[in-house]
């Protein structure tokens, strides 16, 4: 089995090939070090993923990532402006510091008698 030897992100190349490591988006080789305190640079980095355990990307494919997250979180946001506007809701959020009400306790009654 060929290994790659020539991370694509910097052009650098490597004597180990276990210093580089396959791109989940792109599958192209870049470096990542596998453990934190070992010597080297990374061209990327390991997420953990929803299911299966840790993913690696390169950084080109991280900076994809975050655009096109950023992108879809500014339509998603005009898509629910615009859906409170349509629902004829204008009122302004409330604050996030505000607490919630407290619940409901043992009502007090106030007897009638007791008014006079
Ligand atoms: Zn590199
Ligand atoms: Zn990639």
């Amino acid at each position: 089995m060929a290994f790659e030897t020539t991370c694509y992100v910097c052009g650098g190349t490597v004597d180990d090939p276990g210093l580089l490591t396959e791109c989940f988006g792109c599958n192209r080789w870049f470096h990542l070090r596998r453990r934190m305190d070992q010597p080297g640079i990374d061209c990327g980095d390991a997420v953990i993923g929803e299911s299966l355990g840790a993913e690696t990307y390169c950084n080109p494919c991280l900076e994809k990532a975050e655009r096109d997250a950023a992108a879809s979180m500014t339509r998603e946001d005009r898509a629910v402006a615009m859906a409170r506007f349509m629902a004829g809701d204008q009122a302004p959020r409330p604050a996030p510091d505000v607490p919630p009400p407290p619940p409901a306790g043992p009502r007090r009654f106030r007897r009638v008698e007791d008014a006079g």
